[in-house]
């Protein structure tokens, strides 16, 4: 048994010092006075907190940071869809082993920022020229590998990809992510889940898939109880062609159908109507906002007060790997809302304290993603959940000085990276000091992929 006895340990909300966790088989075994006789791992100056949740990865797209910063030759503006094109680039030409090592690099920078378990929105599925590997799960379970090299929890939401929109065929550069119909998509998820893997649904979009095949794979997971993401009005255009196709908008859509319940996550939420916001609110449905890339994308901004005044559960996700930083994300959803209303702690939960806004923020950094992956045994520290811990230095320049109730509006609003120094996943230390110990290999091997992608020294 491993006893950690921190200065404080914060969860769910609150905040209590003096109190030690035991740690047996990788769960937490007990929370409260140390117990008598055994040894104790003293963690002075460290706050600890549940582990990270990223409810929404594509760990590939790590292939095209920094450089899809610039307008394209020729064009007069830039936006969600000609970054896509450059991401396409990257999907087309990683094979097997590169699609491992990018994904390795995305993972362990997850770890080092505090992330223990993260929900894979994984499309890549087949060969570049439409036909299929020899396993036809190859890159997913590339995917799941490299994840446990690192040593941090992987759900794998298998998506189902059929078309560029209503009517059209897959282009050439979607070939990859396209399965032939719905009951490929689904033995693929069972064929995965009998391999141990964790997995949940992900039909792409109302875009990118044709209704019957949403229907079945929403009918799916809810047999088996299982997660069941979905990108949601992330651009206006969406809201355009399906109005179009269907004459609803997508969560009108998705609500006639049956499909919003706790289980139902919706990626990003952004351009949503009154109707669209009481709608995932009464069906209780998680809302995973991904303000890092969002601002990138220029996607615009999440309506985070109507979504949880509604009753929605709100997630963080590091989505497009243009950062990976999900305190950044948590800080981001608050900050958007401030230059949009020009006013101040917007999402401030009415009668709450001084650390009332920021705890709001890390329940949704921790509880709130195991919600949306249906991870009911993570996000919080507690007797018989998953020992997945973070211990933050309180003295680390980015948030020292602060006294107890400002310790989490500290780490919430200023913390950096430098004050993650440990992090144990299901028991086990996978960063000692803010360094894993696989970082020089990993890096090494991204290097080269991206040498071979992009060219250059
Ligand atoms: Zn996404």
């Amino acid at each position: 048994m491993l006893v950690l006895q921190p200065e404080a340990i914060w969860s769910e909300g609150r905040l209590q010092t003096g109190v030690a966790v035991a740690i047996e088989g990788g769960r937490i075994v007990h929370v409260g006075a140390p117990p008598a006789g055994g040894p104790v791992v003293e963690l002075r100056r460290r706050l600890l907190i549940p582990g990270l949740v990223n409810a929404h990865s594509h760990a590939f797209q790590r292939a095209i940071r920094g450089r899809t910063e610039s307008r394209q030759p020729g064009r007069e503006s830039d936006d969600f869809w000609s970054w896509r094109e450059q991401m396409y680039r990257a999907a087309l030409e990683l094979g097997p082993e590169e699609v491992e090592a990018v994904s390795r690099m995305a993972f362990l920078e997850m770890a080092l920022a505090g992330i223990t378990a993260v929900g894979e929105f994984h499309y890549l599925h087949h060969p570049a020229d439409g036909g299929r590997y020899a396993d036809p799960d190859e890159l997913a379970l590339r995917v799941c590998a490299a994840a446990e090299a690192v040593g941090i929890d992987l759900v794998l939401l298998r998506v189902g990809y059929a078309r560029a929109g209503a009517g059209q065929p897959p282009t050439p550069r979607q070939i990859r992510f396209v399965d032939r119909d719905a009951e490929e998509t689904l033995s693929a998820v069972e064929r995965l889940a009998s391999r141990g893997v964790r997995v949940g649904l992900a039909p792409h979009s109302v875009r990118a898939l044709p209704l019957p095949w949403i229907r079945e794979m929403a009918d799916y997971a809810r047999e088996k109880g299982l997660p069941l993401h979905m990108h949601v009005s992330e651009q206006p255009r969406e809201i355009e062609e399906c109005l179009a196709e269907h004459g609803l908008r997508p969560v009108e859509l998705l609500e006639r159908e049956g499909i919003l319940d706790a289980r139902f996550t919706a990626v990003h939420a952004i351009h949503l109507n009154e109707r669209e916001i009481e709608a995932l609110g009464r069906a209780e449905a998680n809302v995973c906002a991904c303000p890092t890339t969002e601002r990138n994308l220029g996607d615009g901004i999440v309506p985070a007060l109507e979504l949880q005044q509604a009753g929605a559960s709100i997630a963080f996700g590091t989505d497009s790997q243009v950062e990976i930083a999900p305190l950044q994300d948590a800080r981001c959803l608050e900050y958007h809302l401030r230059l949009d209303r020009l006013q101040r702690a917007v999402l401030h939960p009415a009668g709450g304290g001084a650390s009332a806004l920021a705890d709001r923020l890390l329940r949704s950094a921790t509880e709130g993603g195991a919600r949306s992956l249906g991870l009911s045994e993570k996000g919080r520290i507690a007797p018989g959940a998953d020992a997945d811990l973070v211990a933050v230095d309180l003295d680390d320049p980015s948030i020292c000085g602060a006294e107890a109730e400002t310790w989490v509006p500290n780490l919430v609003f200023s913390g950096e990276r430098t004050a993650i120094r440990d992090v144990w996943a299901r028991g086990r230390r996978i960063v000692e000091d803010g360094r894993h110990p696989k970082t020089e290999e990993t890096v090494a091997d991204f290097a080269r992929v991206m040498r071979r992608l992009w060219g250059g020294a």
